[in-house]
């Protein structure tokens, strides 16, 4: 129902007058021309390091210096924990509930859906995380471009749009066809499903040349192949050249080396996701594959989540990159991924935080730019009530998100 209005609002623009033709877009809200100086007593940079009381300039929306003079705006954020805005490689912002109180339908007005979906950005946002990639739905894109191009307040926005999902039959020319269509649509990335969900058995569902094909047309357009995987297929996607693989459970130790070797980001996800479809399965249940034997399979196998995250953990060289996968309910509660890596995961609370910076940053080829305090970067920039890394759950508590310059939350209180 959605996309039927959505086509039709494109034609709908196509056939609009000729007088509208030629006029700029309306220029995106800027943030203060500066300066801002935020003072701040413990800041972690994002690529491991501790800066003591650095005093972070910002001036048009990006960092210009860690040892300002303290003229212009001053920010004190000295009490707290500093440190580069959050990135979740791995959302699905179009889900939402509706007003039933139940995961979204193709059948829920066009209206909710849109309101869904930015409710959903601000949430992700005040919980500290400034950047996502949000895999799955063709209306993700107006969402990224209304909070760049016209300030609705969210999170910086890539999407993969429609994911790719095709059949062993499907032809090289029909796979590469799909990877110009998801460019031309103006994709940021492509998100390939070379496994079946978890909920109905996790099986392969493409072969490797399929795979090789499908991810060398992704790089030939200039995007990076994310590839859902389970089992020998995150071997497989390794080995077709891919970029980053969700999930990897069911992985044999030999199979996910294999990917390490190759260089792939793994991102399996132990703190939110299932947890959270448990709790709300009342509200998922009936709708597509959500049925009561696969929120079974979930909860039964988290251990196996568990597991091939530990394996990652612990092999030398491994790109283990923050996602969460939030779906409905999860949204704005992505910092529990953190808790999870640590509880669960067995990593350290600095190695859990870097992969939602550095790692992070890296797996979108983005790291001259975000996940790091450095002058010259991205002023997205959030501090916490409490330690980290003594305490993990301080997590929970963001206090202040600056995105781009412009904070969006300061709340202060204690
Ligand atoms: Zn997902």
């Amino acid at each position: 129902m959605l996309r039927i209005f959505l086509v039709a609002l494109h034609i709908a623009t196509v056939a609009s007058p000729s007088y509208a033709a030629g006029v700029a877009p309306i220029p995106a809200p800027l943030p203060p021309s500066g300066p801002v100086v935020i003072l701040t007593g413990q800041a972690l940079d994002g690529h491991g390091g501790i800066l003591e009381n650095a005093r972070i300039s910002v001036a048009g929306g990006k960092i210009t210096s860690l040892s300002a003079a303290s003229d212009g705006q001053v920010i004190d954020l000295s009490e707290y924990t500093v440190m580069p805005g959050w990135i979740d490689t791995h959302v699905h912002l179009s889900s939402y509930f509706n007003k039933k109180g139940r995961i979204a339908t193709t059948d829920d007005p066009p209206m909710e859906a849109a309101l869904g979906m930015a409710a959903a950005a601000w949430d992700t946002l005040m919980a500290g995380f400034t950047t996502v990639q949000t895999v799955g739905e063709l209306t993700e894109r107006p969402l990224r471009d209304a909070i760049r191009d016209r300030g609705l307040p969210g999170p910086r926005v890539l999407t993969s749009l429609d994911w790719i999902e095709v059949d062993p039959e499907t032809s090289p020319d029909e796979l590469q066809a799909i990877v110009r269509e998801r460019k031309s649509q103006g994709a940021d990335l492509v998100k390939i499903r070379a496994s079946s969900s978890q909920r109905v058995g996790a099986k392969p569902i493409l072969t490797e040349a399929q795979l090789r094909i499908l991810c060398d047309e992704v790089r030939a357009v200039g995007l990076r192949p994310m590839v859902h995987a389970y089992r020998s297929q995150v071997a497989t996607a390794a080995r077709a050249g891919c970029h980053q693989i969700e999930h990897a459970t069911y992985a044999t130790e030999k199979e996910l080396r294999v990917a390490v070797d190759a260089g792939l980001f793994i991102s399996p996800q132990v703190g939110l996701v299932v947890q959270n479809y448990i709790e709300n399965q009342d509200r998922y249940l009936g709708e597509g594959n959500y049925t009561v034997e696969g929120m079974q399979t979930m909860e039964r196998d988290m251990h196996y989540d568990f597991e091939i995250c530990k394996l990652a953990a612990h092999l030398a060289n491994a790109k283990l990159v923050f996602s969460t996968d939030a779906t409905a309910g999860a949204h704005g509660k992505n910092a529990e991924e953190f808790i999870g890596r640590v509880k669960y995961c067995e990593q350290s609370p600095a190695a859990a935080l870097l992969s939602a910076h550095k790692v992070a940053a890296e797996s979108l080829e983005m790291d001259d730019e975000l996940g790091r305090l450095a002058p010259g970067y991205q002023a997205d920039i959030i501090a916490l009530d409490g330690n980290p890394l003594e305490d993990i759950t301080a997590v929970r508590r963001v206090v202040f998100v600056m995105r781009g310059g412009i904070v969006y939350k300061w709340s202060g209180v204690r």
